[in-house]
């Protein structure tokens, strides 16, 4: 090893000119001027020295392979869906997606980023050749009438006691997953929904969402619709659109609100026994504790590595942290959730490396970090890419997400009494829920979590329709001025692009950065640039 370090180091050192990262420290340029205006296109890939290029590319051409498989497994109804379905098309700005994610990542951050990212690609493109070779719209398959779709805040894993039924998140591919790829698919269905007559000042997830079922753009199958009103009171309201439309019958997982509360486990708790005992009268199946004990150990496994995972992010030598931890431990708990024992192997691979990074002192992003940041964000945050610009840009590390507090209670796996409490606190804790649904406690130990990672700032998302939050923001204000927080609240219309720009939500930052820190940033070319076009 040590040998071919030797070989390759002069080949870096005659090509370091064409590295952005290596071009924004000399001052000659930096890591926007590959770009074409306006667009996320990029001119020639980034050079990042031999070996790390090689991971990129090596990565790049997992993701192609993937995407190869999903449409070799069911070439007929993919092509189908892609005249059905618009966002079908979106899923092509997957590898731009991806490109974006990582500029500037190198060595174990650029590794470990990248099998985060390529267990999410090999996990979708499976999941959008099932629904695709299954959705009665394009004629049906064989395992069409043992989906349960739910909704993408419930979490699939109480769902694996139905052994033999596959349960099936409605809203990740037309919305949840496809929003993060693509800033301008969700405002044609934001539009779809408004000019059926709903208000526009409501959460544009929500509203999404309710545009997709208006438009029939959902795949079809299953027997029932589990529905839900997690995390909060507009996507009740969006149930309600949905299940209508969708035309099954439905059954509403009304969780309690105030999740915090011992006295409100009873009630999500029977809400849940009713929703499994609704699923076995309609698909005529029996619930198999013993099935659902297996995916439940490896949800647990999921959990405790993610644990230790924190121990590490509490220090400055964690390989692991923003879009890569962040986009990851959304997908991997709120739609994997002890379903796909990849991500367990995945998990056992970077918890390896980060142990090592750990003793050997590494200090990420060429210890380059100014500033450790808590985020407070949901979907804006991966369709502008933000954690990465942020660090790029100006040095701030987002140490964790909100959305990667979701449920890490581990789950008895012998006794169905216990494993009944247990679920149910973790199904409570789903997306969006932790710090943001739940009563002023539960907002407010966003400071107790910032101050247990180790950071000195917090990025609070401003979403200015986001029905959770949006009384708070002053007193959010007082909070991080009495505690000593550096404070910023990024103001975004989650996912509604048109409303407030990514450059506009860069600029919450940049301001705050340079007026009030007076700081200069690490490369200029990104801190002002036109990417509207992009996807
Ligand atoms: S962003 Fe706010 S309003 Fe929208 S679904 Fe999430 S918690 Fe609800």
């Amino acid at each position: 090893m040590k040998l071919l370090e030797k070989m390759i180091a002069p080949i870096d050192k005659a090509l370091e000119r064409f590295d952005p990262v290596k071009q924004s420290e000399k001052g000659v340029g930096g890591l926007r001027d590959r770009y074409y205006d306006k667009t996320g296109v990029a001119k020639w890939r980034e050079w990042r020295g031999v070996r790390d290029t090689m991971v990129d590319y090596t990565a790049w051409l997992n993701n192609i392979l993937s995407m190869v498989q999903m449409v070799a497994s069911a070439p007929v109804p993919i092509m189908k869906a892609f005249w059905e379905y618009r966002w079908m098309g979106s899923y092509l700005g997957t590898f731009m997606f991806i490109d974006r994610l990582f500029e500037g990542y190198r060595g174990p951050e650029l590794k470990i980023a990248h099998m985060n990212m390529h267990a999410i690609v090999q996990s979708l493109t499976k999941r959008i050749a099932f629904a695709m070779k299954n959705d009665r719209r394009l004629g049906g398959g064989p395992e069409t009438e043992k989906i349960i779709p739910h909704d993408e805040t419930i979490t699939p894993l109480f769902l694996k006691g139905f052994k033999g039924l596959y349960p099936f998140p409605l809203q990740t591919l037309p919305e949840f997953i496809i929003c993060d790829v693509d800033q301008h698919i969700e405002p044609y269905y934001i539009d779809v929904a408004e000019s059926y007559g709903l208000p526009a000042d409501v959460c544009s997830r929500c509203s999404a969402e309710t545009g997709v079922a208006i438009d029939d753009a959902f795949p079809l199958f299953g027997k029932v619709l589990l529905s839900t009103n997690m995390p909060c009171n507009a996507s009740e309201a969006t149930s309600m659109f949905q299940r209508r439309r969708y035309g099954k019958p439905d059954f509403p997982i009304t969780l309690a609100m105030q999740h915090n509360n011992p006295e409100a486990l009873p009630y999500s708790r029977e809400t849940l026994q009713n929703a499994m005992k609704f699923v076995e009268d309609n698909y005529g199946v029996k619930y198999d504790w013993d099935e659902f004990f297996r995916y439940a150990k490896l949800m647990n496994e999921q959990n405790t590595i993610e644990l230790e995972k924190w121990d590490f992010f509490k220090t400055p030598y964690s390989p692991l942290s923003g879009i890569a931890e962040s986009l990851y431990r959304l997908y991997s708990w709120q739609s994997v959730n002890g379903q796909d024992p990849y991500f367990n192997k995945v998990d056992r691979k970077v918890i390896r490396i980060m142990r090592k990074c750990y003793e050997e002192k590494h200090l990420p992003f060429g210890g380059k970090t100014r500033h450790r940041a808590f985020l407070w964000g949901p979907s804006a945050v991966y369709y502008t890419d933000f954690p990465t610009w942020t660090q790029n840009c100006w040095g701030i590390t987002i140490v964790l997400n909100m959305d990667s507090t979701m449920g890490f209670n581990m789950i008895n796996t012998e006794d169905p009494e216990i494993a009944m409490d247990d679920l149910t606190r973790f199904t409570e804790k789903a997306c969006m829920r932790h710090h943001a649904v739940g009563g002023w406690e539960n907002i407010n130990a966003v400071w107790e979590w910032a101050k247990n990672f180790n950071c000195d700032m917090v990025l609070m998302n401003d979403n200015i329709a986001c029905n959770g939050m949006l009384g708070v923001h002053g007193m959010m204000e007082d909070q991080a001025r009495d505690l000593g927080f550096h404070f910023i609240f990024i103001e975004h219309d989650l996912e509604d692009s048109r409303t407030v720009s990514r450059q506009d939500m860069r600029n919450c930052v940049n301001k705050y950065m340079s007026v009030v820190l007076n700081e200069q940033p690490l490369d200029p070319t990104i801190v002002e640039f036109d990417d509207s076009d992009a996807y």
